[in-house]
């Protein structure tokens, strides 16, 4: 076994990223060492690589980042007995401590001393990663190797549709990024009656149609709230899945939502959202939820059997690859906000 490996890191507290080489990980008696096939960008690392307000408050350099991701098992801990090598696995990357009040609750996922590799602890844009085995997830063999690097993003998704009812009701997805594209998928496949979806970037206006979106609207064009109203009765849609972050996305949500409607919140504004409490919450006698991360590991369950049964394509999300030592070109590409999912091969490139 080799003693040192390639790893994407912030090495110090400015902007941009750097190929560096580094120790494999070492493993502790409950720990897996795994080999990265292919590893994916997350809007979270475009901020760390542009070091923004919120990642120099979190960052402590050097880390290596990295926190979407699927490999081969490469060595096991002496306690370990729920995998061995060879075996294809990903991971939940938020680490939970097991003993605070949340996650006597079983609320893992809200922890108070969560930890997230790739952010907290070194990740997965290297060579091999070092995963508590608790965290492994092990991949079943019908699922296509690409999906298994973008479970996390996919596990949002997953988390926020199935955070309330779903079949035969009415949806608006606010924001068709990666994880609003997966969300309107997800919506669809668990038996939604009509997607709505707003964005106001065109390329990412026609994936959401790709994807499966019944009615796609510009809010920046037309008005969006006035038209779902209309489609449906006057009503308004039965829920909210909110994934832009964006301020007045989330205000035009609440708008669009029907009285006695969820409104789940995914999306991470930088700012504070003023609400018409009044109007668009009291009154309407709303049911508002933040949804963080994954349900650990109820999410994962849900999202493997989807998976399992052929009810997700995801493939009119994937844009390019590279191997890592590439990661400049990809994130410019992302900058733009016109790629999709980007994959990187820490191991060098798929025959
Ligand atoms: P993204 O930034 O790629 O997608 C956001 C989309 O919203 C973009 O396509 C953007 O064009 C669109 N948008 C902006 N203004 C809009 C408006 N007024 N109306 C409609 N759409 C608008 O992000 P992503 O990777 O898909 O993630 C979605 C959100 O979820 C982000 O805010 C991200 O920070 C957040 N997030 C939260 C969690 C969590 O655990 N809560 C986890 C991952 C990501
Ligand atoms: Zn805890």
């Amino acid at each position: 076994m080799v003693a040192t490996m390639k790893a994407l890191r912030k090495v110090r507290a400015a902007k941009g990223l750097q190929m560096d080489t580094v120790a494999v990980p070492l493993i502790g008696p409950t720990e897996v060492l795994v080999r990265v096939k292919t590893a994916s960008i997350c809007g979270t690392d475009l901020h760390i690589y542009g070091w923004d307000r919120w990642s120099q408050g979190r960052i402590k350099p050097p880390v290596t980042l990295g926190h979407e991701f699927c490999g081969t098992v490469e060595r096991v801990g002496d306690e370990v007995r729920a995998v061995v090598a060879g075996d294809f696995v990903s991971a939940e990357m938020h680490v939970n401590c097991g003993h605070c009040h949340q996650c006597r609750l079983g609320q893992a996922h809200i922890c108070q001393n969560l930890r997230i590799i790739g952010i907290d602890q070194d990740g997965a844009f290297a060579e091999f990663v070092n995963i508590p085995a608790s965290n492994i997830w092990r991949l079943d063999a019908s699922i296509p190797e690409h999906y298994g690097a973008i479970l996390d993003p996919l596990g949002n998704a997953v988390h926020t549709v199935l955070a309330g009812p779903i079949a035969g009701q009415t949806v608006l997805v606010t924001g068709c990024g990666p994880i609003g594209l997966m969300a309107i998928a997800v919506a669809k496949a668990c038996g939604s009656s009509t997607v709505f979806a707003t964005e106001t970037n065109e390329k990412r206006r026609a994936m959401a149609k790709e994807m499966g979106a019944d009615m796609v609207l510009n809010p920046a064009k037309e008005d969006a709230v006035a038209k779902i109203l209309a489609e449906t009765n006057g009503t308004g849609v039965d829920a909210l899945l909110e994934m832009s972050g964006n301020a007045t996305a989330i205000q035009q949500g609440f708008k669009a939502l029907r009285a006695g409607g969820r409104a789940s919140l995914l999306g991470i504004p930088t700012e504070s959202v003023p609400l018409d409490l009044v109007n668009d919450v009291i009154f309407k006698g709303a049911t508002v939820q933040g949804i963080y991360g994954r349900r650990m590991y109820e999410t994962w369950v849900q999202m493997t059997s989807l998976l399992k049964a052929g009810r997700l394509n995801l493939d009119p999300l994937f844009g390019e690859r590279a191997s890592l030592d590439r990661f400049e070109s990809a994130f410019a590409l992302l900058q733009g906000g016109l790629a999709g999912k980007i994959l990187l091969y820490p191991n060098g490139m798929p025959r």
